[in-house]
């Protein structure tokens, strides 16, 4: 990907805007941008997506430039109101119909068979598409506005952190982008949970935002079978490569029940003479307190992780430590998403304590 040489030639239109009831004008401007073939990073409640009209072919390559994102990986479309996921997909089957009833507008994904109108690079070549109603009034506002779907993956160079806050965005595509909505942090922290409804029975491709126990509720032996743990059965999803929302640093997840023994092994890490971070939760970053290290905490519930992960990342990768240390939280709720983020930004090394 080639930048500006002038960065100053390129920079976003940036609009700091309310979460809940964002000025139209800085609206219309960014829906323009969008009818214009243009790119637009805005909020949504999970992570800041980097958006183009769907239907754009063009537009939609802009978006695989900009991340550095391989062709290969399909994209999710945003919706505003549930009607437009009949122009995206056919064949709805009533199970779609009624996850979107109870779960939308929220962190929720659905992959089911595409409408033949797409452009191929949004579903990758694929004969499905992934939709999703996001839940911030800025999302909604735009989505209305624009008057298409909004192909939108996350904000952020391919295979980094997700962006949590416009800052984020910045740091990554300042270049890249034509207009920035700032509506501040956003408030789910990783992306949306991925139901394949195209597979009997449904597939759970990615674990996100919306927990997996909630979707149980309807489906009730869905379970999480990630591929890159080698699980036969797996779903061959695309995109759900295993390095993934990565920091620059080496991540090493550490996983076991026996606190003590868990810290032993980190703390040999340490004396190792490596430049090291943690990334723990409260309880567990207290027991380094006598270390000079870097230390990011994670809060001391699955939605604090969730919520300060990919910040907790980029902060560390700022500070400049080769080796982050991490451990593995409980697979429950958020958890279980936290997990495999973690899991992913340790390309798959687990060491089990
Ligand atoms: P993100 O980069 O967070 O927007 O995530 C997009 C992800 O959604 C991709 O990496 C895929 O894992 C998944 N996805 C999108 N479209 C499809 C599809 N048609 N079939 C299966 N997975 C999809
Ligand atoms: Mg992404």
């Amino acid at each position: 990907m080639t930048r500006k040489s002038d960065p100053n030639v390129n920079e976003p239109q940036h609009f700091r805007v309310s979460a809940e009831q964002p000025a139209a004008p800085a609206i219309a401007l960014a829906a323009r941008a969008i009818k214009a073939g243009g790119l637009v990073a805005f909020p949504t409640e999970t992570v800041y997506g980097l958006g183009a009209n769907a239907r754009d072919e063009d537009a939609v390559d802009k978006i695989f430039r900009a991340k550095g994102r391989p062709a290969t990986d399909p994209l999710i479309a945003h919706i505003a109101d549930a009607d437009q996921l009949n122009d995206l997909a056919r064949d709805v089957p009533d199970l779609a119909h009624e996850l979107a009833r109870r779960f939308w507008p929220g962190a929720l994904t659905l992959v089911l068979p595409k409408s033949a109108a797409l452009p191929a690079n949004l579903t990758a070549g694929l004969d499905t598409v992934a939709v999703r109603m996001p839940n911030h009034a800025v999302a909604t506002a735009l989505i209305e506005a624009a008057g298409v779907a909004i192909a939108a993956p996350s904000a952020n160079r391919f295979s980094r952190p997700s962006p949590t806050t416009a800052q984020h965005v910045l740091d990554d595509l300042a270049t890249e982008i034509d207009v920035l909505l700032d509506a501040g942090p956003t408030a789910i922290g990783l992306e949306s949970t991925i139901l394949d409804l195209t597979r009997d029975p449904p597939q759970l491709l990615r674990p996100g935002g919306l927990p997996l126990e909630a979707l149980r509720q309807f489906i009730p032996d869905l379970r999480f079978a990630p591929r890159f743990l080698g699980d036969a059965e797996a779903a061959p999803a695309p995109g759900t490569l295993l390095k993934h929302y990565s920091p620059r640093a080496e991540l090493l997840l550490f996983q076991g029940h026996d606190d003590a023994a868990v810290y032993a092994t980190m703390r040999a890490q340490i004396a190792a003479g490596r430049r090291v971070g943690l990334m723990l939760n409260a309880a567990d970053a207290a027991a380094f307190a006598d270390l000079d290290v870097k230390v990011e905490s994670l809060g001391d519930s699955a939605e604090q992780a969730a919520l300060r992960l990919f910040a907790a990342m980029r902060a560390l990768d700022g500070a400049g430590v080769d080796c982050i240390l991490a451990r593995s939280p409980e697979k429950r709720g958020l958890g279980l998403a936290v997990w495999d983020r973690l899991l992913r930004a340790a390309e798959g090394t687990l060491i089990e304590v």
